[in-house]
């Protein structure tokens, strides 16, 4: 007879109940775009990411990032822990297989949930990991907010990436309360009504 290794229930054979497989299955949906948010709450909004480059190896007491967010994503290692976390569970379930190369948080946290199943029924180790992946995103969510702001896609990036003027056109996104604009692939930033309008006017035509 086995427990849930999170919440001690019986469960047969399995080492997490149903209910906390659930819920674990939920949190790996939502950590990369966690992820995504604490990267966003690195760059206060004053500076540019140009300046934030600039100023990182003169981090100190005047050091523009938040320590908070450098802990969580840190010292803490949300993407390490995670890629540990697959790499064992690969370890045990494949043994002979080499270990995963790393591949980003997002990545790993799909390969976990599509071995959900197994790992539940099967990994000894189950509970240890839902307590810290439910960790890791209470850490998460102490920094970015809870529930996470919900972003509107307002319209495509036209800032131009490369020499030979190809546009960046990812979508931008805002949620309530930003007072600017910026493009979470190349970094460009909108703000103030010269550059709104600029994006507005330089906006693909509406392929309908
Ligand atoms: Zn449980
Ligand atoms: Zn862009």
């Amino acid at each position: 007879m086995n427990t849930c290794g999170l919440c001690g229930t019986d469960t047969g054979t399995s080492h997490l109940c149903t209910r906390d497989a659930v819920r674990l299955a939920a949190r790996l949906a939502d950590l990369p775009t966690l992820y995504d948010e604490l990267v966003q709450c690195l760059v206060p909004r004053r500076y540019g990411f140009g300046e934030i480059v600039a100023t990182k190896a003169a981090a100190g007491p005047r050091s523009p990032l938040d320590e908070d967010v450098l802990d969580t994503m840190g010292s803490s290692g949300m993407e390490a822990a995670v890629h540990a976390w697959r790499v064992d569970v690969q370890r045990v379930r494949w043994p002979h297989h080499s270990p995963p190369p790393a591949d980003g948080l997002a990545a790993d946290c799909r390969w976990l949930a599509m071995e959900l199943d197994w790992i539940a029924a099967h990994y000894p180790r189950a509970g240890e990991l839902a307590q810290e992946i439910r960790g890791l995103e209470a850490r998460a969510r102490d920094v970015v907010g809870d529930p996470v702001p919900r972003r509107k896609v307002v319209g495509q990036c036209v800032a131009v990436v490369d020499a030979e003027g190809t546009v960046c056109g990812a979508d931008i996104t805002h949620s309530a309360g930003e007072s600017r604009l910026e493009c979470r692939v190349c970094r460009t930033v909108y703000e103030g009504q010269n550059d709104l309008l600029l994006l507005l006017h330089y906006q693909p035509e509406q392929t309908v």
